[in-house]
């Protein structure tokens, strides 16, 4: 007998503010989930596939690759790109966009002499273009998803709820995705997140009872987060041109995300003062072996060198632009601020669900 299941993907809902909609729903469960290392990219692969950065082939969106990736970005075009954006900022930003263009993609700022080697490799796990087995395919779960409605949480529920009464299907997935956006640029406990978490939490109690009246008393449902988030107090300026000079296929590359700084070493002499400079930054740490074998984060290609913020700092500059969010996660997967929610009517008896768990209690709840 199949099992109906409802799921119900809230990014960045944090667990300590999911409380109320646990106890109106009257769940059996409500934990933390402890994400797994970097962003959603990354979590979002451990949630539904099971594989951690080194299963998963990515670790953040953008990755070094040592061949060429952007073949028509010769020197010349590098430099002639790089003079333009030099100018100023507004040039700096049209440029950009021009380029974007042409290559197809969200190059944010990235600067031009690194671009030409940087492959945008990561996929969203929930997405039908996912090539990776989820419990998404394996269940033949219909999908509503933000990235097909838009970031609009009002939008998607109503989809939802269409979908549920026109197809019923038995496996229903749904992602959002505008709490994390509005974390971001307003902050955590701002009055727009209030107000966002109240809206969500309406349409999961509907949605959720809508389910139940369709399909009884033996239907499922999981809502859940892939992290937390923590409100930002200082922006973080690390400047490796002038550690380590230009960076080049004989010397390094890196790549700047809001928490995190990863620097491929093709020159590994250049490894010792690289991370005697990060040791003079006091906001954070270079991931030692122990972290990164827990993590999964072992594969060299993830970079040789990966340095990561403490909670509340952002790298500013980064790649992705010179200014700082209000709040931000990818921090220690471990920090309170950093906890995601689960809350289901699958009993679940681990005291702390860690995301890499999410893929194997949604398949136990299916032949329960
Ligand atoms: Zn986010």
């Amino acid at each position: 007998m199949e099992t109906p299941i409802l799921v119900i993907f809230v990014d960045a809902y944090p667990y300590a503010d999911s409380e109320p909609l646990a106890k109106k729903l009257k769940a059996l469960t409500y934990k933390k989930v402890t994400p797994g290392v970097g962003y959603s990219i990354n979590v979002k692969a451990e949630i539904f596939a099971k594989l951690k950065p080194d299963e998963v082939g990515y670790f953040c969106e953008w990755i070094y690759n040592k061949e060429k990736v952007h073949k028509w970005m010769t020197p010349l075009v590098v430099q002639i790109l790089t003079l333009i954006g030099s100018i100023n900022n507004f040039s700096n930003r049209v440029i950009h966009k021009l380029v974007r263009m042409v290559i197809k993609e969200p190059i944010y700022a990235i600067p031009f002499d690194i671009l030409p080697y940087l492959k945008n490799a990561g996929a969203t796990a929930y997405e039908d273009t996912f090539k990776k087995p989820t419990f998404l395919t394996k269940l033949n779960f219909t999908r509503v998803l933000y990235s097909k409605v838009g970031v609009n949480d009002e939008k998607v529920f109503k989809e939802a709820k269409a979908v549920l009464k026109r197809d019923t299907p038995k496996k229903l997935f749904v992602s959002t995705a505008e709490l994390d956006g509005i974390m971001h640029y307003y902050g955590k406990g701002s009055e727009e997140y209030n107000k966002q978490i109240k809206l969500i939490d309406k349409h999961i109690i509907e949605l959720v009872r809508e389910f139940n009246e369709i399909h009884g008393a033996e239907s499922q449902y999981f809502i859940f987060s892939d992290h937390g988030m923590a409100n930002v107090d200082e922006g973080v300026l690390f400047d490796i041109r002038k550690v380590l000079g230009k960076p080049g296929k004989n010397s390094y590359s890196y790549f700047i995300d809001a928490t995190f700084f990863r620097v491929w070493l093709n020159n590994k002499e250049l490894k010792a003062k690289l991370v005697d400079a990060f040791d003079t930054v006091k906001q954070g740490h270079v991931l030692d072996e122990k972290e990164r074998n827990q993590y999964g984060l072992n594969n060299i290609e993830h970079g040789d060198v990966i340095f990561l913020l403490d909670e509340g700092k952002m790298f500013s500059p980064s790649f992705f632009g010179n200014t700082i969010c209000k709040a931000m996660h990818g921090y220690d997967p471990v920090l309170e601020s950093q906890q995601g929610t689960i809350i289901s009517s699958f009993k679940i008896n681990e005291e702390v669900v860690n995301a890499y768990q999410i893929h194997d209690l949604v398949m136990a709840s299916e032949t329960a």
